[in-house]
């Protein structure tokens, strides 16, 4: 008898013990979820500043990535699609620093649903001042500079690439002469003024005299670099608004014709 009731009160210790747990785990569950939430989901709801870039939400080092699907940040792009994901989990491969922003809606022409700004464009080189961007543009940025910039930088000047100078990235304008609005105003175009040797070397993007012949063939590698990773490259010689900067954009044209110039 004593010995059925001590099985008997072991199985209702056992019980009570697995409830336990069972409440326990769900609390844990619960609060992790809250945790995550403010991590990808805070910024889903805000409005944009119009004209002045947002806050960064979260540090890309400041949070795990957990793996839930459709887990991202919401706003009028809805949640974080598959290949947004995808997309930062390149850049953090290409040791790309960036914060992901709230999303920018400052008109029906310009915005970017889940922009990034970028402070690097690998480890080690700086992008100055930070770009803000969409996905998708920022990793060309990255691909191009570690492809082809760094690589031409290291055969003509034996060393690497310390900054890159952005001179637009994500602005809300029109082309110059044209009722077209720029790939800027979404985020979809950037433009580089100079790059920054490790040596403190700079080299300006700009038309150069035929003796600078280094200078020349960096820069032009850097630009026929760029056709593989942009969908539009414009540069000195191009026109005149293009005359000290590259322009790089990703736009997307029904002929699926790349504009290399
Ligand atoms: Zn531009």
């Amino acid at each position: 008898m004593s010995k059925t009731s001590g099985r008997t009160s072991g199985a209702a210790r056992l019980r009570t013990g697995l409830r336990l747990a069972a409440v326990i785990a769900g609390g844990l569950a619960l609060a992790s979820c809250s945790f995550l939430d403010w991590g990808f989901m805070g910024g889903g709801s805000k409005a944009p500043s119009p004209s002045v870039d947002p806050a960064p939400t979260r540090s890309v080092f400041s949070l795990p990535r957990v793996g839930f699907p459709g887990l991202g940040r919401g706003g009028r792009g809805g949640m974080m699609s598959a290949s947004e994901r995808q997309c930062r989990a390149a850049l953090r491969r290409r040791g790309v620093q960036f914060t992901d922003l709230a999303p920018i809606r400052d008109s029906a022409a310009c915005g970017i649903d889940h922009p990034v700004r970028i402070s690097t464009l690998a480890s080690g080189v700086a992008i100055k001042p930070a770009a803000t961007l969409n996905c998708q543009t920022a990793l060309a940025a990255a691909e191009w500079l570690q492809k082809d910039v760094g690589p031409a930088a290291r055969k003509r000047y034996l060393t690497g690439i310390a900054e890159v100078n952005n001179m637009s990235s994500y602005s809300c304008r029109r082309i110059r002469g044209s009722s077209r609005w720029s790939e800027h105003s979404k985020g979809n175009a950037l433009d580089i003024g100079s790059f920054t040797l490790k040596n403190g070397h700079v080299i300006t993007v700009s038309r150069q005299s035929i003796l600078a012949m280094r200078a020349r063939g960096f820069l032009h590698a850097a630009r026929v670099g760029a056709c593989d990773e942009f969908t539009t490259v414009l540069g000195p010689g191009s026109d005149a608004d293009h005359a000290d900067h590259f322009h790089f954009d990703l736009r997307q044209r029904r002929s699926g014709y790349r504009h290399c110039d």
